[in-house]
């Protein structure tokens, strides 16, 4: 191990996933006994258990198991690698630093890095998403430690961000940063979100930056769309009471008649893709986050008549999370983003934490190891 360390202790507990229906097994690893150059090792101070953890343990994902799940972390530099002098922001790395990195490691060569495209590189490594026989196991969030790989971004949390704010952005905030970016978000536009999660409530504060001239949400949640309400949404739908023409028509109605500008999918359901192509105006775009497979059937001419633009995005780009934790810096005291994280969890009580989770109780739930 490198010079550059602090004290740590010599085994990992982690919890780590078998297979659905499962509960988590507690168990311990070697604490890695060698840090590669562009690598780091992390005390995790702070995970969150994102929907898409609660989508492999119930079956609905297939991921390459046993693994340690979790990839919305943060934590304390233990030991850094000697060729890691600086994080994505230009200041200088050391141990004890309490950092924020992103959700992948990319290996910088190969077409995809090259074409600026690093969050889909062909030998991409997922944390909370590898299996721990293949590589190095320390590679998820339910656990003490974790081994940062070369290839990731990492970025400084600022100064007295508590980890409730800083841990879900390098997951929901900085994909919604992209989603923006992606789709060429205007001051002015009005938005349709469909999908009230973390994902649509990061957009509604990012919208209302960005200078959005009216926001509508719509889930099928009342609790979640209270928060959107208080994050800001200027209508919010609620599509479990209402018929779908008659959603089509108060979305039309909010937005001037013609229709909205820009309608972001956040919520993974097929029928909002049918619900969109009415709802956009002539010359609208339309951007999917959508990661389920989903097959349609639909009349092209909604797209070709209509001028409408239809993008999509997986994972992010390492500079989106940047831009995610200095969003987070200034404007996260003019939003209620310290109540995303509902309830905190040691490690050892895992699967009380993720029952709650499971439940829907709150936007996220935290395991602080
Ligand atoms: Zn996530
Ligand atoms: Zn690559």
């Amino acid at each position: 191990m490198s010079s550059n360390q602090a004290k740590i202790k010599e085994k990992v507990r982690a919890a780590v996933f078998y297979e659905k229906g499962k509960p988590l097994q507690l168990e311990e690893f070697e604490m890695p006994s060698a840090i590669e150059p562009a690598a780091a090792l992390c005390r995790i101070t702070m995970s969150t258990i994102c929907g898409s953890d609660l989508h492999t343990i119930s079956g609905r994902r297939i991921e390459a198991a046993p693994l340690i799940l979790g990839h919305e972390i943060v934590g304390e530099i233990v030991a850094l690698g000697n060729a890691l002098k600086t994080d994505g922001f230009g200041k200088p790395l050391k141990v004890g630093d309490h950092i924020s990195w992103s959700i992948m490691a990319s290996c910088g060569k190969c077409f995809y890095c090259t074409h600026s495209l690093p969050q889909k590189c062909s030998s991409l490594k997922k944390y909370g998403h590898t299996c721990i026989n293949d590589g190095q196991p320390l590679s998820g969030g339910y656990a003490e430690y974790i081994y940062i790989l070369p290839g990731t971004a990492i970025f400084k949390i600022p100064a007295g961000m508590p980890d409730e704010i800083a841990t879900p952005a390098n997951c929901a905030l900085s994909t919604v940063i992209n989603a923006m970016e992606t789709i060429g978000f205007e001051k002015g536009d009005n938005v349709l979100i469909q999908g009230a999660g973390l994902l649509g409530l990061n957009l509604i504060a990012l919208a209302k930056q960005a200078g959005a001239k009216t926001i509508i949400v719509t889930d099928i949640s009342e609790q979640r769309l209270n928060l959107a309400s208080r994050f800001g949404a200027d209508l919010c739908l609620d599509l479990s009471k209402l018929s779908e023409e008659q959603t089509c028509q108060k979305i039309k109605e909010a937005a001037g008649g013609y229709g909205v500008d820009v309608v972001f999918e956040v919520c993974g359901v097929k029928a909002a893709i049918k619900q969109a192509m009415e709802v956009l105006r002539i010359g609208g775009r339309y951007l999917l986050t959508m990661v389920t497979p989903t097959t349609l059937e639909m009349d092209i001419n909604k797209i070709t008549r209509k001028y409408l633009t239809i993008k999509g995005i997986h994972n992010y780009n390492p500079h989106h999370l940047g831009a995610a934790l200095t969003f987070l810096n200034d404007n996260a005291n003019k939003y209620p983003y310290a109540e995303i994280v509902g309830q905190s969890f040691p490690l050892s009580e895992i699967e009380q934490a993720l029952q709650i989770a499971m439940s829907g109780k709150h936007i996220r739930v935290a395991i602080t190891p």
